[in-house]
């Protein structure tokens, strides 16, 4: 099967049809019609790389899925509407089968946050997949990283480390009842994008980042941006009843919860006045969130009673 027919049968019509996609797949690029004078444009690219990551063994379609799930996540954290997704994709071999899955992947999750796939590039090399997401935010109202003030509380959305723990389970070195392997895996290898979450906290939230590589990491990016300090009550730290059980193991704890990443959760500083707002929006939505801490002058992140949380959390390539 050369390039094209490749492209035709896969990547023909992923995703969401929009009716401002005037041309898509199939010409030397997408035609897609302006959006109205009121909103801005977001754009992020994510790049993953099989052994970086996602294991070798990852499914295809679990590596189409999450290829999408974390730019949608970066487009939750800017409070976006995500529509326009190109995909970038090496692959060592032409494997039916495995583009198949990976197309199935992607299109469920592109289907279900309305995003089209416009475009692309097919190569041949180390399994590699890059997608760039283009989506829109009413002007002046995307949630930066440099917003949060003095006073604010921190929170966070859903569970903390359990992708993390994942990762141990799939790599044989955290075992568990199957049951909670299964949902440990599925953290890992199938996030949710906290997509109404971002929109809803639109003129909610000063600051907001989302949790890829590790809350310590993460929220360390809002303090630098912000140009302030914070301390964290590491009790608030939100786990699932699977995370709890394993702390009583030595593979797992309450610090490598703060710093393993993937998670994709969001973090975000809002003013203690509408904190009450918050717990609503909590119920509302259905989604766990979690006070954890506050904003401060001092720089540095602590722990409520004042020792130093160390940097060393989080994933850095180059490092
Ligand atoms: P060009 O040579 O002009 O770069 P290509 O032959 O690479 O065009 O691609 C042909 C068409 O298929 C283009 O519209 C391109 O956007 C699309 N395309 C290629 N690979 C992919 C992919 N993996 N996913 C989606 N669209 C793709
Ligand atoms: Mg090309």
């Amino acid at each position: 099967m050369d390039e094209f027919s490749l492209i035709q049968q896969f990547f023909q019509r992923l995703g969401s049809r929009r009716d401002d996609v005037l041309v898509g797949v199939g010409d030397d690029a997408a035609v897609l019609s302006s959006t109205d004078a009121g909103s801005s444009l977001v754009v992020c690219t994510d790049v993953l790389v099989e052994g970086v990551h996602f294991p070798t063994e990852t499914s295809a379609t679990d590596i189409g899925y999450k290829s999408l799930a974390v730019n949608l996540s970066d487009m939750a954290a800017m409070g976006a509407t995500p529509a326009w997704a190109t995909l970038g994709l090496t692959v060592p071999v032409v494997n039916e089968d495995w583009l198949s899955g990976f197309a199935e992947g992607f299109h469920s999750l592109a289907l279900e946050a309305g995003v089209a796939l416009v475009g692309g590039d097919t190569t041949k090399g180390a399994l590699a997949v890059s997608v760039t997401l283009t989506g829109q935010v009413p002007a002046g109202e995307a949630l930066l990283r440099n917003g949060a003030r003095v006073g604010d509380q921190i929170w966070v959305s859903g569970t903390l480390g359990d992708a993390g723990l994942g990762l141990m389970v799939h790599q044989g070195n955290y075992s568990c009842s199957p049951d909670d392997a299964d949902y440990l895996l599925q953290r890992l290898n199938r996030p949710t994008p906290k997509l109404g979450l971002g929109k809803a906290l639109r003129g909610l939230a000063t600051a907001s980042i989302d949790i890829s590589d590790g809350l310590v990491a993460d929220l360390g990016h809002i303090l630098e941006q912000s140009g302030v300090g914070a301390s964290i009550d590491v009790s608030a730290i939100p786990l699932s009843d699977v995370y709890l059980d394993s702390l009583t193991t030595e593979v797992a704890s309450l610090d490598l919860a703060m710093s393993f990443g993937d998670d994709y959760e969001l973090c975000f500083t809002a003013p203690p006045e509408i904190h009450g707002k918050l717990l609503e929006l909590s119920k509302q939505l259905d989604i766990r969130l979690s006070m954890i801490g506050s904003i401060e002058a001092t720089p540095g992140l602590r722990t409520s009673d004042g020792n130093l949380i160390s940097g060393a959390g989080g994933y850095r390539h180059f490092s």
